[in-house]
């Protein structure tokens, strides 16, 4: 009450004061003799209508004032943003006449001009005077409190099995199990043969790589093309035939060669049951290195084209391949709305404890669900691979003789040496008595008497014959067996859904008659110690590129639907939609197929991988224009103004590469004294204050922001290598830019003039041990010290100390508590064991702990500044960068890292950063994410090799003790280890000579100039009477925005120097949200739906409505939080009133990729997200 009653009272004053001024200075006016007095008249006139304006202006205001404190009056917090808004824009227009300068002055001298709240955030631009020191504060404290908190202090799922215990038990001693090698002899009593009725489900498969020893686009043109080809008559010859396939950027692109009177014949396929798409990704994606985004996304794709083209909606779950699998999938596909899932690369002790109990179909559930609404039947298949040999029995030897592609004559054969028999009258009854003999052994190790043999491999079907020898041999066995009900059993062909709905039939009457597990799968190891751990960190250049583009086509997304949306409101047909989604629909699926779980993976050969990558540059570059354009578009004051022009646009892009596997440039800003506009985008559902830097022609500068004030910047020299400067063409320049959730700000940049303060502070460089004289640059304070005592860099919260030999970090301290931490980094190399297996793009096997590179006093450059200071050290294979910011908020509490990796000279070796830190885990546990969207608890165990203690780190993992938690944020995917108490190791590259056996044949030897990012976080707990090591654990929320923030950069794109001089004009800033996103919740997207696809004419044209994806991220409460700028809701969104001019409209709750309506929503009420759930609406904005 007291808070807007000060603000009604100062905003009064200002608007008084400013009329009062300007009669002042009117009436003032000398007027003497005749001509002058006509002249002075006509004068005075003018200044009357001036003076009238201003009063009409200032009543406008005081009624927008009026109605914003009102409102705040009634208790909107959102007013008081409205109003400082208003107050800046408008005092902005009230001093475009003379005297401004005084004016700005007395107004930033009223001593209520910002709210508290806003005060902290942007304590250094809002009131530091002329001269004085920038100087931050580190920002308030936020208590958070609601259902997360309950969450995270609770037990968890309970579920029967829980993985992590399996692990803990297991001895993992690898005994010879005779012919099924990894398990035992399965025995069953014969009299069950009368008694126990076995339902066989025969699942023809052909799994289809997009892309791994040739690119997506060959094995279509050579493989995939004839496996539907040779589908559609083979299998109309018979209705007994199925079929089942999962990749729909395969399918897709047959579908699109079919004319109308071939697709009705697919379609009656599929409506029939017959062909059943399984899982309906794009593609099968890595459950390692993949983000939740990206899983979603091309799901989405998949999901988006058969709902769209076939009316198919998936219920059932493939994955044959993935190297391991994580939860966070059977979470993702259960919300799609599907019922059942299969796994198969499981490890082999792991299947082994899982069959014994009967339990390789279990419930899936999320470690964190109490309420046990996640669980999701899964089944895991029990033997080594999912090819012929090894699904139908124990016995690959027997198994392989009813694979009928190998019959003797054909170039393929059973390497057990019984090769298959044609079935005929004469032997089909022993043929049949042998495969069922192996279906029976395979059932003992499932609970119910219904058997899932699947019957394919990779690219199989792709020959006319394989359909008529599988089907017709499996058929006349399937005609003996079901004629002879003494066998036991009924056999025939059946989709996967056959087999999950057989069981469930089975099943229904016993409520939980399946185990309930919780827990992932991995580190995978398919025999002895052959762990794929190494597949968590190869090519992790493209790793990296990965995550770089689905921040793009993310943000992209998001400024699409809004600049969409506008236009349609604005009815300006200017906008380029069809020319932008044709962009955004080229990305995604890029995107998507880089999921595939060959090519995040890093497991393709190299120039598959360079297709890839080629894919990923042409979607990366496609989202960035998409971005800019929207940006142009959103930003531009006068929408008629606005006229698209694809040779030259409005605005630059933030970044070109010029190839896939170049390393980013960003444009270099021309300034001069007319100013130039940067446009700052931030895709993050809350308000922003985050360093932003971007490259510019003079050194001198002056930073504007949408507001007309002058903000603190800094420049710094740009460095071409360790040593020499640059020759004054290029420098940087870092400010803190504010940025409305999901908006744009416009910030003006001019060369300065001389002898004006312009808030621009130069940086001082110090070199140690440099190899060369050291060039002087201008203004800038550069000198060399070849000393090597410890140095240390700070901001307002942290100081890091460096060694002064190695450069490297050593400690950390907290300034406010003088806390110390000590933190050190290394690099440690690997080598490849000398045994006959060695490491390749598969398998990590290091021939020992690894080795810390020793660095000979490398040459250090250390930059400080007010801004930010960093430490470059380089190293004899990393160029490595410790940097810390001084800004108002979130940034300013972690560390950041910076890595150039390059390992091109070495032979058989793998480099990791080994960070050694003074945290207690003296057990050995960390946690890791999965798929950036929850945490999972992992333990170092000596019983295990150093290969099988390595885990991937798509985005995160800490280690802590009682009182302090160590966070490793990471912006790619890498594998990551803990060998000693409170060390860490992250895997950085791998360069290997050779290949690991797993068919791709060939070493990883392709390895560039690879950039890698990282944040620590070191947080000290509130409530130390927590334990230490829970099973179920959560980031907390201040390291959940640290992460969003490292993922989700602010795009800086500059005003094209083609429009420099063009008469539009722009907005100050674009802030189309009214209220922002809690902290917790993150707007995982904001999709445009795609409209039929394939129609030729309606393609690329975007849907009114959109997909809007809300997850409420998983946060501890024990941790403080301080330094954001959103605030804590309890996952509660108000949907209603989420957008200031556009509205949500037909809103309904989906599944997750919208394949099921689900409730329509009252956007009325406040929507609540449960914890860690993910949210989908469809809504048409207008
Ligand atoms: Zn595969």
């Amino acid at each position: 009450m007291k808070r807007y009653m000060v603000w009604w009272g100062a905003l009064f004053f200002l608007v008084m004061f400013t009329s009062l001024y300007l009669m002042l200075e009117t009436v003032t006016s000398p007027n003497t003799g005749s001509l002058a007095r006509s002249e002075a008249m006509e004068g005075m006139e003018a200044k009357i209508h001036m003076i009238e304006q201003d009063l009409n202006k200032n009543k406008e205001l005081i009624a927008d004032i009026k109605n914003w404190v009102g409102l705040l009056a009634k208790g909107d917090d959102n007013a008081l943003g409205h109003l400082v808004k208003l107050v800046n824009e408008k005092s902005g227009d009230v001093v475009a006449v003379p005297k401004k300068d005084d004016l700005v002055k007395d107004q930033a001298q009223k001593p209520v001009a910002v709210p508290e709240a806003l005060k902290q955030d942007s304590a250094a631009r809002e009131t530091a005077k002329p001269g004085e020191i920038y100087e931050v504060s580190p920002g308030e404290k936020v208590t958070v409190s609601g259902s997360m908190c309950s969450l995270s202090s609770s037990k968890g799922a309970n579920a029967d099995i829980d993985m992590h215990q399996v692990v803990d038990t297991l001895p993992f001693d690898n005994p010879d199990g005779g012919a099924w090698k990894q398990g035992w002899d399965v025995k069953y009593d014969p009299s069950e043969v009368s008694t126990k009725k076995l339902k066989i489900f025969v699942v023809p498969h052909s799994h289809c790589d997009p892309g791994w020893i040739k690119t997506y686009m060959d094995y279509y043109r050579q493989q995939t093309r004839n496996i539907f080809e040779n589908m559609l008559p083979k299998m109309e010859e018979d209705s007994r035939r199925k079929f089942i396939f999962a990749e729909i950027s395969y399918f897709s692109l047959w579908w699109d060669e079919l004319d109308a009177m071939r697709r009705d014949r697919v379609k009656k396929l599929i409506d029939g049951g017959r062909l059943e798409i399984v899982t309906g990704g794009w593609v099968m994606p890595d459950e390692a290195n993949t983000h939740y985004f990206a899983i979603i996304d091309q799901l989405l794709e998949g999901h988006q084209w058969l709902n769209g083209t076939l009316g198919v909606r998936p219920k059932s779950g493939w994955a044959v391949d993935p190297f391991g699998y994580s939860s966070t999938m059977a979470y993702l596909l259960k919300r799609m709305g599907f019922e059942n899932m299969l796994i198969q690369r499981v490890h082999y002790s792991m299947k082994k404890y899982l069959s014994r109990q009967q339990s390789l179909e279990f419930m899936w559930r999320q470690q964190w669900d109490s309420e046990h609404t996640t669980d999701m039947f899964c089944h895991a298949m029990p033997f080594y691979s999912y090819d012929v040999p090894h699904t139908c029995g124990p016995d690959p030897k027997v198994c392989c003789q009813f694979d009928f592609r190998r019959l003797p004559g054909s170039k393929y054969n059973c390497p057990w040496r019984i090769p298959p028999q044609a079935i005929t009258d004469s032997n089909v009854a022993e043929r049949a008595r042998t495969l069922l003999d192996q279906y029976r052994k395979k059932s003992q190790l499932y609970k119910t008497g219904v058997v899932l043999a699947p019957l394919g491999d990779d690219f199989r079907y792709d020959k006319a014959d394989e359909w008529d020898l599988q089907y017709n041999n499996y058929q006349k066995l399937f005609d003996y067996i079901n004629k002879h009900p003494e066998l036991g059993a009924e056999a025939q062909f059946g989709t996967l859904t056959d087999y999950f709905d057989a069981v469930h039939e089975e099943t229904k009457q016993t409520p939980s008659f399946f185990p309930s597990l919780s827990g992932d799968f991995f580190t995978y190891a398919d025999k002895d110690d052959h762990y794929w751990s190494g597949y968590f960190t190869s090519r992790p250049f493209h790793k990296n590129m990965d995550r770089v583009v689905e921040a793009n086509l993310r943000s992209a997304e998001i400024i699409f639907t809004l600049a969409q949306a506008y236009a349609r409101k604005n009815r300006a047909s200017n906008f380029p939609s069809v020319e932008m989604m044709k962009k955004l629909v080229t990305a995604r699926r890029s995107l998507g197929l880089f999921q595939h779980h060959d090519a995040i993976a890093g497991t393709a050969k190299d120039f598959v991988i360079n297709d890839y990558g080629e894919r990923l540059l042409e979607g990366l570059t496609g989202a960035k224009q998409v971005m800019a354009e929207s940006a142009a578009f959103l930003v531009v004051k006068d929408k008629g103004q606005y006229k698209y022009d694809a040779a030259a646009p409005i605005l630059d892009l933030d970044q070109v590469r010029e190839a896939h596997d170049s390393l980013p440039l960003r444009p270099v800003i021309q300034l001069s004294s007319t100013p130039t506009q940067v446009i700052v985008y931030n895709s993050l559902g809350h308000r922003r204050v985050q360093l932003v830097s971007v490259f510019v022609t003079q050194a001198s500068v002056e930073v504007t922001n949408p507001y007309g004030s002058v903000v603190h910047s800094q420049t710094q020299p740009f460095f071409v290598d360790s040593n020499t400067v640059t020759d004054g063409s290029r420098f940087k320049v870092s400010f803190v830019a504010e940025v409305p959730a999901l908006g744009v700000a416009v910030y003006t940049l001019k060369q300065a003039g001389d002898g004006q303060d312009t808030k621009n502070h130069l940086a001082s460089t110090t070199f140690i041990n440099p190899k060369s004289s050291v060039n002087s640059q201008g203004a800038f304070s550069i000198r060399s010290t070849t000393g090597n005592e410890d140095f240390s860099i700070k901001n307002s919260v942290l100081e890091a100390t460096f060694d002064g030999s190695s450069g490297l970090l050593k400690l950390v301290k907290t300034l406010a508590t003088g806390e110390e931490r000590k933190t050190y980094v290394k690099f440690a190399l690997f080598g490849a064991r000398n045994t006959k297996e060695k490491s390749g793009a598969y398998l990590f096997l290091p021939d020992g702990p690894g080795q810390n590179t020793d660095e000979i006093k490398p040459v250090i450059r250390i930059t400080r500044g007010p801004m930010v200071s960093e430490v470059h050290v380089f190293t004899k294979y990393v160029h490595h960068v410790v940097r810390l910011v001084n800004t108002p908020g979130v940034d300013a509490l972690s560390l950041d890292i910076h890595n150039m990796v390059d390992i091109r000279t070495l032979s058989n070796r793998e480099i990791s950063m080994r960070i050694h830190t003074d945290i207690a885990n003296d057990d050995r546990i960390f946690y890791t994410d999965l798929n950036g969207f929850q945490m999972q608890r992992r333990q170092t165990y000596d019983k295990l090799p150093l290969q099988g203690n390595v885990y991937p780190m798509p985005s995160s993992m800490f280690i802590q003790d009682s009182a302090a938690r160590f966070s490793i944020l990471s912006a790619q995917s890498l594998g990551v280890f803990v060998s000693k108490p409170g060390q860490v190791d992250i895997m950085l590259d791998r360069r290997l000579n050779q290949d690991d056996g797993r068919g791709l044949q060939q070493g990883v030897l392709d390895n560039r100039l690879t950039p890698n990012h990282f944040r620590l976080l070191l947080e000290t707990r509130k409530d130390v009477t927590q334990t230490k090591s829970p099973g179920v654990a959560f980031p907390s929320h201040l390291s959940n925005v640290a992460s969003l923030h490292l993922m989700q950069p602010l795009f800086a794109m500059p005003r094209s120097a083609k429009h420099a001089h063009t008469p539009l004009t722009f907005l100050s800033e674009f802030s189309p949200m009214n209220v922002e996103l809690p902290c917790e919740v993150h707007l995982v997207n904001l999709r445009t739906l795609q409209n039929k696809d394939d129609s030729a004419d309606l393609k690329y044209v975007p849907r009114d409505s959109a997909a809007m994806l809300l997850h409420h991220m998983g946060g501890d409460c024990s941790f403080p939080l301080h330094g954001v700028s959103c605030r804590p809701n309890d996952g509660k969104v108000s949907l209603a009133q989420m957008f200031s001019e556009l509205k949500l409209n037909d809103l309904h709750e989906t599944t997750l990729t919208l394949m099921h309506d689900l409730e329509e929503v009252d956007a009325v009420m406040e929507f609540p997200v449960p914890p860690m759930e993910i949210k989908t609406f469809k809504a048409a904005l207008s």
